[in-house]
């Protein structure tokens, strides 16, 4: 949706700090979300995802001095939440439990005064879009409906006023798994045909991979990584995000030599290299953490690297097989593999046998510091 001085931004945080009374929920947060982006805030119980969305609408502002947040290029710390052009869903739907259905769904456009036949019309279509059959549904009560009904009508009356921006807080916790992954499906739809910035507060790694465009992953008050789910997932910055967004091993070692973009890497088990990371190289003899994702490690199998291993155990999982190793100096890897169906296909190695871990060089990123 477009605005009238045509921001890059639909939302931008400049060095944002919120604190209450003496312990920071959000420290010095900068990020920027472009017009129709699918952007979600992902990380722990407790590490400021909700007073960062709740400083979007406006119903906490950031500290006396504590950076600037924009909507559509525009400053807004002062404006009251009524003045910000915004819809919000939250995880506890807050229907009025007295109105029907449609009545909570027009709610928002009475208030702005919107005539009654039109009223009708958006109602209608606010419905069709959640999927909400209007004759079976507009006259009920709020509490007739199930959970996933409630948050359907939640969404349906953010959605009726049309709002350039969304704000969404844990829309889908309370919903059990099945309809849980159909709304996902259903919100990451209406995004993309309604143009809408979606801001989507969740702490589900595979929601937020599943639905968004792009995901600032949070710890500790702090925002860790901004990136695209693959960029998060394939290119984790620190420990943190390697453990936090889906499985990692961690191998550590010192750096013995820099050469034609690689770093060879010394550890007990033997030499492994890694890309020189993009903060440049770092010192000969330096300690470096890096992260390998299970699915790009291989026994016996492809990669310019390997260090010897013992196979400790097999699990089974269905799909995969999760299959860990022991490498000398006291280190654990696991390798993920596909199962390709133990009945007919039998693996060809079991616990206690010696093998090679082996993996490419690109596939491992060498990781900096979690801040402390
Ligand atoms: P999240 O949504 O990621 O779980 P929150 O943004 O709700 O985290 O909270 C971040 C931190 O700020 C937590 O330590 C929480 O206890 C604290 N906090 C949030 N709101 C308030 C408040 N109104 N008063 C005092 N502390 C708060
Ligand atoms: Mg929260």
């Amino acid at each position: 949706m477009s605005s009238p001085n045509n921001p890059d931004y639909a939302v931008e945080f400049a060095r944002v700090r919120k604190t209450y009374g003496s312990r920071a929920a959000v420290r010095d947060i900068s990020f920027s979300i472009r017009p129709g982006e699918f952007f979600s805030l992902l990380g722990p119980s407790g590490c400021g995802k909700s007073t960062t969305l709740r400083m979007i609408a406006g119903f906490e502002q950031p500290d006396t001095d504590g950076g600037e947040v924009r909507l559509n290029g525009k400053l807004v710390n002062h404006l009251r939440p009524y003045e910000r052009d915004l819809g919000m869903v939250f995880q506890s739907y807050a229907l009025f439990p007295h109105l029907t259905v449609a009545r909570n769904i027009a709610f928002g456009l009475e208030q702005r005064g919107v005539g009654k036949t039109q009223i009708a019309e958006r109602v209608r279509r606010a419905m069709e879009l959640v999927q909400l059959d209007a004759r079976t549904f507009g006259d009920r009560l709020p509490p007739a409906l199930s959970g996933g009904q409630r948050q359907r009508v939640a969404l349906a009356r953010a959605l009726v006023v049309e709002p350039p921006i969304l704000l969404l807080d844990e829309p889908l916790g309370a919903l059990d798994l099945k309809l849980r992954k159909e709304m996902q499906q259903e919100l990451k739809v209406l995004n993309k045909r309604l143009g809408i910035t979606f801001v989507y507060v969740t702490h589900d790694q595979e929601e937020a991979l599943t639905m968004s465009d792009r995901i600032a992953v949070m710890a500790d008050a702090r925002i860790a990584q901004v990136g695209t789910p693959a960029e998060i997932y394939e290119r984790p910055r620190t420990p943190f995000v390697a453990r936090f967004i889906g499985e990692s091993n961690f191998l550590e070692g010192g750096v013995e030599a820099v050469e034609g973009g690689r770093l060879t890497v010394c550890h007990p088990a033997g030499l492994f290299s890694v890309p020189v990371p993009a903060a440049g190289a770092p010192a000969i003899g330096s300690r470096v953490h890096v992260a390998l994702r299970p699915e790009r490690l291989h026994i016996d199998g492809e990669g310019d690297n390997s260090l010897p291993a013992t196979i400790s155990h097999v699990i089974y999982r269905g799909e995969m097989l999760h299959v860990k190793l022991s490498v000398a100096g006291g280190g654990e890897l696991v390798v993920a593999t596909r199962n390709e169906g133990q009945l007919r296909r039998p693996l060809a190695w079991k616990a206690g046998d010696k093998v090679r871990a082996t993996w490419f060089a690109e596939d491992v990123q060498v990781l900096e510091q979690d801040p402390t």
